[in-house]
């Protein structure tokens, strides 16, 4: 979560804060998620904590929902906001916008740079993928080798790959429900086609420089490097673009009709809101599309460079457990691609790069640029504990690690409590996946299976009706057997109705009332054993 809030470093000067927060002027806005339990929380409280300990509001507490549209509750909020502070801070308001660029531009001839200076591709570090050096994080990422990659649907039109990458040489450990972050790469087509809408020279090494010489911010990405690189490591090119990009695009238009059309959706009217969602958001658009499809606007490619968010990395629920595999960590990704209403397909960028590389045999093995996030989705420390889990699609990836563990302590003489899965697809004989281990594990009294083929007959049938039939056994594993639920997949629906059936088991079955049943998971959340890994 981040919040724009006007004190610098609030953590580390408490004391020196709660002596002069009297005299401070601050507003809050808090951007969060509405399918995430502690919404905005942290924005909530600094805004309360703040006017508590005597700072002066200046502008009321503002929420950002990235599940609906978080840019235009900003916008919304900011258009209240400014007039406040103007009047706070007696400055008068011409009313005019002015558009001024962060960053200027400085091109770089062939002659002038040495290549070796040039970045290509590095997340921070001149030549850190070449030259590796532990310790490896998000700043500084391991280039490990794909040394397996393969489809894991039998059928259907969909994909779901199983990827390992090689650790050994990195001195990176994990624990199985630890999340590894991928940097994906821009598809070439994209980046190349950017290049002719914007007729820019992809070759050309520049670098943008901060306007404000004393930002700490010099550049928005690694500079000086080409615009290919730019294009294909350090923005996104296929998110949808922002309001205020579209503002600044409207600056490139020769057509006034373009011109009208871009400013429409750039403003907070709701004639401007609703082009925004059918021409942007429902027909899927990117800065391609729109830049295809606006075809008088040409922006520059520096400025749309500066523009564009930079690309972040893609997190995977790590699908492996370093007791049986320390040297490799596995991924379970669904491969994205949808046709969009105007016909073209749309792909995922980090799933799409891995769909496409495959160790080849007499090749080198293909490499990516990874670190591992530590995560709370944690096994009980007694493997006696029984455990639930509840993972549809690739939320079975963290239980498959789970599964390997807890077979492997099996295995290894240790008492294991009851692992009770719950795994959900659309068709038994398409995407059923890793359905030869889940069912060797069954034979081996490693799993109890509990499976939904939502498709496979007239009626839907999910996990979740699964789970409402045996609320029994769940409120017996959570409530009489000091057991751990786990929930891993879909944020938006699934941990949603997951959560209500638990709430409802412990009602109907241990006798709680309904505020008592929401106390109950509380107190199971802060011990660990109730835990979510969603995302939507
Ligand atoms: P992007 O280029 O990021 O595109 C995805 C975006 O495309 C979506 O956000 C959505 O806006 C849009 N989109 C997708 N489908 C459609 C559609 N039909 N119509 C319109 N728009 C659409 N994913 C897994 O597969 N396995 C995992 O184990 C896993 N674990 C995760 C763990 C965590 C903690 C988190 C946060 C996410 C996890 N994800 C997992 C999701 C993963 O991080 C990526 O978001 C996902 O793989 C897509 O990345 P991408 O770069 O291929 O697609």
């Amino acid at each position: 979560m981040n919040l724009f809030v006007n004190i610098p470093r609030l953590l580390g000067y408490r004391r020196i804060l709660v002596s002069s927060v009297q005299t401070l002027r601050c507003m809050v806005f808090g951007l969060g998620n509405k399918t995430y339990e502690h919404y905005n929380a942290v924005a909530i409280y600094l805004d309360k904590r703040l006017q508590e300990l005597g700072a002066t509001q200046v502008y009321e507490l503002g929420l950002g929902d990235d599940d609906a549209n978080i840019e235009d509750d900003f916008i919304t909020w900011k258009e209240k906001f400014w007039p406040a502070v103007c009047e706070k801070f007696n400055i008068e308001s011409t009313g005019e916008e002015e558009l001024t660029r962060q960053f200027h531009l400085v091109t770089h001839a062939p002659d002038e740079i040495l290549p070796t200076n040039v970045f290509t591709g590095e997340i921070a570090r001149l030549h850190s993928l070449q030259v590796q050096r532990p310790p490896y994080d998000a700043k500084n990422p391991f280039l490990a080798q794909i040394t397996v990659n393969r489809e894991l649907h039998k059928g259907g039109d969909r994909s779901c790959i199983h990827v390992e990458l090689d650790i050994s040489d990195s001195k990176m450990r994990y624990e199985a429900g630890d999340h590894v972050a991928v940097y994906p790469i821009n598809d070439t087509n994209l980046v190349e086609r950017l290049g002719q809408l914007t007729n820019a020279n992809l070759d050309e090494i520049f670098s943008l420089v901060n306007t404000d010489q004393e930002s700490s911010k010099k550049h928005p990405f690694p500079c000086p490097t080409s615009y290919r690189t730019a294009l294909s490591h350090y923005v996104e090119i296929t998110a949808l673009p922002r309001t205020h990009i579209l503002r600044e695009l409207v600056e490139y238009c020769s057509e006034e009709e373009d011109k009208k059309k871009l400013m429409l959706m750039a403003t907070n009217s709701q004639e401007g809101k609703a082009m925004y969602q059918s021409f942007i958001v429902e027909a899927c658009r990117n800065i391609v599309h729109i830049l295809e499809d606006v075809p008088s606007c040409k922006p520059p490619l520096d400025h749309l460079c500066e523009l564009l968010p930079r690309l972040q990395p893609r997190y995977y629920s790590i699908s492996s457990s370093p007791k049986l595999y320390p040297e490799t960590v596995h991924i379970t990704a669904v491969v994205v691609q949808y046709k969009t209403p105007t016909g073209r397909l749309n792909k995922g960028v980090t799933t799409t790069w891995l769909a496409d590389n495959k160790p080849e045999p007499g090749k080198p093995l293909p490499r990516v640029p990874v670190f591992i996030r530590k995560s709370q989705f944690r096994l009980p420390l007694q493997s006696q504990t029984p455990i639930i889990m509840v993972g549809p699609g690739t939320g079975l990836a963290p239980f498959r690690g789970f599964l390997q563990e807890r077979a492997h302590a099996r295995a290894n003489g240790k008492e294991v409590g009851d692992n009770i899965l719950y795994f959900g697809c659309r068709h038994r004989d398409q995407d059923y996946i890793y359905q030869d281990e889940l069912e060797k594990y069954e034979g081996n009294g490693d799993v109890k299976l509990n499976l939904a083929f939502s498709r496979d007959q007239k009626e839907k049938i999910y996990v979740t009706h699964l789970l409402e039939k045996r609320m029994d056994e769940l409120w017996d594993v959570i409530g009489n057997r000091n057991g751990h639920f786990y929930i891993c997949g879909d944020a938006k629906n699934m941990a949603v109705d997951v959560r209500n059936i638990v709430l409802r088991a412990i009602q109907e079955k241990g006798g709680r009332s309904e505020s008592e049943a929401v106390q109950f998971i509380k107190k199971l959340e802060s011990m660990k054993k109730y835990s979510a890994d969603v995302w939507s």
